[in-house]
């Protein structure tokens, strides 16, 4: 038995946190058709389209389909819940309870007013995601993309994420709050903490916030799992693992 499969095994809750490994960023670094759409998205000034690049780009990816599935199937039978900071919601391919998962960093599928008016939020219409198609595909261009107004100033629509020029957290808030209340009561409960590729990037709501967790409960362990960050702080030894491997590589094979 892997100590993996040990932790898993004993915990009565666990707690996965995705990171940046998981992400279009680490992912499709070298990858020249993303790289150059980037370029004309942040030229016409469409950077909110980032997270949705991402979702274009990855979502066939058989490494990316097979970790998320297997993490699904990690944790099926788990009380869990589920942190992460991609914006691409390709996290439903692990088939788990929309209810326990939350993503601060915001989601591709709800559109919010670029002026940021508060109470803009709304979910994205399938239209708009085909046009959005259309000018990856070079059909159409930026300019010519017909983008949903906004309810309350009649401004333009974005992507309700961190790449949003004025990101509405209120997107996230229910979740989160749900997240709360969840770890609150795995207090003295065995938990089991599985840390998937994250990196420096939001530190302070995974790695540094993980660690403040397990630290808090000592019937907690942690599973670090990333290509070069593996290491747990000296303040944890014994209370845990850390696995140098790529966590989408780690996950894929599992
Ligand atoms: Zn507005």
């Amino acid at each position: 038995m892997s100590e993996l499969e040990r932790i898993l095994s004993e915990a009565d809750m666990v707690l996965a946190g995705v990171g940046e490994e998981f992400d279009g960023m680490e992912l499709l670094r070298t990858n020249e058709e993303y790289g150059r759409l980037c370029r004309s998205a942040a030229e016409a000034g469409a950077q909110w389209a980032v997270p949705y690049l991402h979702r274009y780009f990855l979502k066939d990816d058989p490494r990316v389909k097979k970790a998320y599935h297997n993490l699904g199937a990690l944790l099926e039978h788990k009380n869990y819940f589920v942190i992460t900071t991609c914006m691409d919601d390709l996290i439903e391919e692990a088939g788990l309870k929309p209810e326990r998962i939350t993503a601060p960093c915001g989601s591709f599928d709800r559109l919010q007013c670029s002026a940021g008016c508060e109470g803009s939020i709304v979910p994205g219409e399938a239209a708009f995601y085909a046009e959005l198609d259309e000018v990856l595909e070079g059909r159409k261009t930026w300019q010519e993309l017909d983008r949903p107004k906004c309810g309350i100033c009649g401004g333009d629509m974005e992507c309700n994420t961190l790449y949003a020029e004025k990101y509405l957290e209120e997107g996230y808030a229910e979740s989160f709050e749900r997240y709360r209340k969840w770890l609150q009561g795995t207090l003295n409960h065995r938990l089991c903490v599985l840390e998937l590729g994250a990196g420096m990037l939001f530190a302070n709501v995974l790695r540094f916030r993980l660690e403040k967790i397990v630290s808090l409960n000592q019937k907690a362990e942690l599973i670090r799992v990333h290509s070069h960050l593996y290491q747990l702080p000296a303040e944890l030894a014994g209370r845990g693992k850390g696995i140098s491997q790529n966590a989408v590589d780690f996950m894929a094979e599992i």
